[in-house]
């Protein structure tokens, strides 16, 4: 390295208080904690972190970018490995990284967050790991459901709705769980399925009618992927049968068409049209059969690119149709 600042020669010195990670927490919602924890102000941390381009903000705001070295000195003040800090916080994935530059420790609050929405995180699993203040996430999309506690919470900043109660729809739970089982058997595909899916489904609730209503106060903006969640899910398990297939190259036109019938029975005939384009972009992929459980690492057009913090809309491959409108962002 060429060009060495100060920054670069001092070691940085462990803090004395440590605060435990939360699985898809923001970066600027951590460092706040771990400041806070400290008695320190967040600019006062980021000081010691590495040469700031912004000036530090609130984490509600936007997202704390940081590059490569600022990344590695921050672990070193908070006394963590660097490795186990990237699991748990998104934006430190190499895919949102700040220029290493010159090797100066860089970061940066920019005024819009790169891919992803801040949601706030449900408190309830805040509190279990000591967080008494509203702690925030990065996840792809603008809603993040906690499946144990039954709370769904979005990107809005609401302050008279910060989440809202599910607990009395076992269906959305159970969606939920067939999620998490689809996207551990599938990996990143499982995520381009719930993206297509979500892409095609019309509101077709079995929510509570306490919901319903609440939807009406909210706004379509912020009801829709709650309302359509658990018929989302459905359609994406229909599409996974035909796609794990194709991925391991033994999906035939005649099989394709057993399961366009199928599917298009079970799922009602107004789903025929945007079945049949589906099938246009997930064309059968010729080639030995690659047999067994297909690799997490298989890309096969159209998804050829699934980035940590695609939401929906990035990675559905057909066009946005009914889900246009919630997803503009009247908040990041
Ligand atoms: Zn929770």
């Amino acid at each position: 390295m060429d060009s060495v600042t100060g920054l670069d020669r001092v070691r940085v010195r462990e803090l004395p208080l440590h605060v435990r990670f939360m699985a898809g927490e923001s970066t600027g919602s951590y460092v706040t904690r771990l400041a806070g924890r400290n008695g320190l102000g967040v600019q006062q941390l980021l000081d010691e972190v590495g040469q700031g381009s912004t000036r530090a903000v609130a984490p509600h705001l936007t997202e704390l970018y940081l590059n490569r070295p600022a990344a590695e000195r921050l672990a070193a003040l908070a006394g963590r490995p660097l490795e186990v800090m990237r699991r748990a916080l998104a934006s430190l994935d190499a895919a949102y990284l700040l220029d290493d530059g010159d090797g100066t420790p860089a970061w940066s609050f920019p005024w819009a967050v790169r891919d992803g929405y801040l949601v706030r995180a449900c408190a309830l699993c805040a509190a279990r790991r000591g967080i008494g203040d509203p702690a925030w996430m990065m996840v792809a999309d603008p809603w993040h459901l906690c499946a144990r506690h039954a709370r769904w919470s979005d990107n809005s900043r609401d302050p008279q709705t910060p989440w809202i109660d599910v607990a009395d729809w076992p269906q959305i739970l159970a969606a939920e769980r067939q999620r998490v089982a689809m996207e551990r058997r599938l990996g990143r595909t499982a995520r381009t399925l719930f993206a297509d899916a979500r892409t095609m489904s019309r509101t077709e609730s079995s929510a509570p009618d306490r919901l319903r209503s609440m939807a009406d106060r909210l706004g379509e903006a912020r009801a829709a992927s709650l309302l359509s969640y658990p018929h989302t899910v459905r359609i994406a398990r229909v599409l996974a049968r035909a796609e794990r297939r194709r991925l391991g190259r033994e999906l035939t036109s005649d099989s394709y068409e057993d399961w366009f019938t199928r599917s298009s029975q079970e799922l009602g005939p107004r789903y025929q049209g945007v079945l049949r384009r589906w099938m246009e972009c997930h064309k059968p992929v010729p080639g030995p059969r690659r047999g067994g459980v297909l690799g997490r690492a298989v890309l096969v057009a159209p998804h050829t690119r699934i980035a940590p913090l695609d939401s929906v809309q990035q990675l559905s491959c057909l066009p946005s149709g009914p889900v246009a409108s919630p997803f503009d962002r009247p908040f990041l």
